[in-house]
């Protein structure tokens, strides 16, 4: 019997497609783990459900306008409940908490990560955004707290894993990409695609706004950035090679030659659960390889010539400074508009590319810096889907 208390797990974003998986991996591990505190932006009911289920500490609305019926729905239970952006700050510093998990989207993930960092917390990262604007703070701060970064996206896991043991430097990154929905699409195909068709993606099932961004590949752009900072490696020595069955969820080369990888089948739960249980393995029902049905196993070169968006991710890299937080707002914008049928698949590259462009640029941007990046970004992008977008 396992004597230890349950690690204590502060899950920024329950309700979404990682927040609502890592609550499985809580569920089927009682012994070990427990839900501390859940969050989520505006779906207060499943909020609710979530937390009668799971009986946290606390919960947090961040938009304010849902947080009386949340209340009342909670009304019954020892749960605290609280409202806004400032809370989700709060609640991460809580003595309570062993980890946080940020499943939130976007540029918002980054205050309460950073919060957490300087409360000491351990981090499970899937929001990657908060890397991509501002990796090397983050960095910084983890140096300064002592704090761990588990990485939770399926590629940086791969390579955290391909990693454990070595202690030798890495030659090159193999960060594998399934290539979305329109991996054979042509420029004139891409022209018509619709948010409809960008959401089926062939081997994943995530939430909209990584959806969209696979199909575009800004996706693996970011998860370039995010390599960078992780793993200290400079982008000429992160291959991106495309491999649609998604089985290779990256790899490493080392200098004598030797390349490490992971594989398995798509469950972001592997590495959920890897990040809350590290450095130990837990048991899992979760589906095994079959290597006799598994017939092609293919890799192809990215083309940055249809998906631009992977190509201004590394010019951002390159750029530096507050590149990456730039292209990372503009990127917000449109991908929403693209969703909501207001900016065309094809125009979302032209418009973070033209803000890239527009926005000022600061080469060491302090945080208050990125905070006015992001908006000034968010706002050169508004105005250029305004003005540009006709049917
Ligand atoms: P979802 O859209 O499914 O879920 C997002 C969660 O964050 C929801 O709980 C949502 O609340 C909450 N949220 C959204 N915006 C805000 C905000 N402004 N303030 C507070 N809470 C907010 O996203 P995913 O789970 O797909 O992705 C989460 C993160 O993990 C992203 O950064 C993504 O890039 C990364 N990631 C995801 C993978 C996946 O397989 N899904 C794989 C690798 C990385 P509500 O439900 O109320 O809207
Ligand atoms: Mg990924």
């Amino acid at each position: 019997m396992n004597q230890e208390t349950p690690k204590q797990i502060a899950i920024l974003g329950s309700t979404g497609s990682i927040g609502t998986q890592a609550l499985q991996v809580i569920a089927a591990h009682a012994d070990r783990f427990e839900a501390r505190v859940l969050t989520a932006n505006h779906r207060w009911e499943l909020l609710a459900e979530q937390a009668r289920q799971f009986k946290p500490a606390a919960v947090v609305i961040a938009d304010e306008s849902h947080y009386e019926p949340l209340r009342d729905a909670l009304a019954d239970l020892p749960i605290a409940v609280y409202a806004g952006a400032d809370a989700l700050c709060q609640v991460v510093e809580s003595p309570e908490v062993d980890m946080v998990l940020t499943a939130m989207v976007g540029f918002a993930g980054l205050p309460p990560t950073i919060a957490a960092i300087r409360a000491g917390k351990p981090i499970a990262l899937a929001n990657k955004e908060t890397m991509v604007v501002a990796g090397e703070l983050i960095n910084g701060l983890c140096r300064q707290y002592q704090v761990p970064i588990l990485p939770v996206d399926s590629e940086h896991s791969a390579i955290f894993q391909s990693m454990m043991g070595e202690v030798s430097p890495i030659e090159k990154i193999i960060l594998t990409a399934s290539g979305g929905p329109f991996r054979t699409f042509t420029c004139e195909q891409l022209e018509t695609v619709t948010p409809a068709m960008a959401l089926k993606h062939p081997n994943w099932d995530m939430g909209a706004k990584i959806t969209i961004d696979s199909a575009s590949m800004m996706n693996k752009g970011f998860e370039v950035i995010e390599a960078k900072w992780l793993f200290g490696v400079e982008p000429e020595h992160i291959q991106v090679v495309v491999h649609p069955q998604s089985v290779v969820h990256s790899a490493v080369q080392f200098a004598d030659g030797a390349v490490k990888a992971q594989l398995g089948v798509p469950d972001m739960r592997v590495p959920i659960q890897l990040a809350f249980s590290f450095p130990e393995r837990l048991q899992s029902d979760f589906d095994r390889l079959d290597w006799f049905t598994m017939h092609d196993l293919t890799f192809e070169r990215p083309d940055t010539d249809r998906f631009r968006c992977l190509a201004l991710a590394y010019v951002a890299l390159h750029r530096g400074g507050n590149a990456p937080c730039i292209v990372n707002a503009a990127n917000e914008i449109v991908n929403r508009a693209f969703l909501e049928g207001r900016c065309r698949f094809l125009q979302m590259a032209d418009i973070i590319e033209e803000t890239l462009q527009r926005a000022t640029f600061i080469k060491q941007p302090t945080y208050e810096d990125y905070l006015q990046s992001d908006a000034q970004a968010r706002r050169i992008a508004a105005a250029f889907l305004s003005s540009s977008f006709n049917v």
